[in-house]
């Protein structure tokens, strides 16, 4: 069992500890909840419980499909044993329909199917407010290589397909998602952080209600409930 050392980081979600070991990081998930680059702030009560619990549900079944990706195991409700990885500066979005930012930036109503994924990538960097960046910018200004940037896109398309299915049959629309990927200190890029409703853009596949962080993020009220409700479908066999 691992021990947990001292703090490395500590982001808006989630807090980063050294534990005895060089190739192990033990991940803690708190409550607090930010948007809009860190302007709005508040708390969802139980959040770091439900998305360290789905994070590492959705994980595991990456793994299974081939998905090599940061979970290990399991320590306790918020804290979870992951490999060390350092983190590469593009969050990688995958978007299936129209919403957020996309919409919001080309002028478009969210919901309309995109005939296929798009994946963008942004640079993260809270001061310029993670702007979005084409592939030219992330292999030119050296955040990744050519070789590693075609490996973030079809890890994460195929992420897309094993997530959108797993979730379909669940009733559930996979809109949109956000990922981060790390490398192993042999250079291997594996996927990172987590995968929660605070990183994906979850609906009702029947009324489209939304079921993630838009609910906070848009003062729509029944913020917990929707945490609560994706965590049961997350776990529920197939409907
Ligand atoms: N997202 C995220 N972290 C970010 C920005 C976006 O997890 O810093 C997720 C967001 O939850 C959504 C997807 O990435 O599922 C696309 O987000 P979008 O670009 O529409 O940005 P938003 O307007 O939601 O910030």
């Amino acid at each position: 069992m691992a021990v947990k050392g001292q703090q490395l980081y500590e982001g808006k979600a989630k807090k980063v500890y050294a534990t005895d070991s060089p190739d192990y990081y033990i991940v803690e998930y708190k409550d607090d909840a930010t948007a809009f680059n860190g302007e709005k702030r508040g708390t969802i009560a139980g959040k770091g419980v439900i998305n360290n619990q789905m994070s590492n549900r959705l994980f595991a079944l990456l793994k299974d499909h081939g998905v090599e990706n940061h979970f290990v195991e399991q320590l306790s409700e918020r804290e979870t044993l992951v490999r060390a990885v350092r983190i590469v500066p593009v969050e990688v979005v995958v978007r299936n329909l129209t919403a957020g930012s996309m919409a919001k930036r080309l002028g478009l109503e969210e919901g309309l199917e995109l005939s296929r994924p798009i994946v963008e990538f942004y640079y993260k960097q809270d001061d310029l407010g993670d702007p979005l960046v084409t592939p030219d910018h992330v292999e030119v200004l050296g955040w990744a290589t050519a070789a590693e940037i075609a490996q973030m896109q079809s890890m994460a398309l195929c992420v897309n397909e094993v997530l959108g299915a797993y979730l379909r049959a669940r009733g559930v629309l996979l809109v949109d998602f956000k990922l981060e990927f790390g490398r192993l200190k042999d250079g291997t890029l594996i996927l990172a952080d987590e995968i929660s409703p605070d990183t994906c853009r979850f609906w009702d596949a029947t009324t489209r209600e939304k079921l993630d962080k838009d609910r906070f993020r848009r003062d729509l009220g029944g913020v917990e409930d929707a945490y609560q409700e994706m965590m049961r479908r997350v776990s529920e066999e197939e409907s």
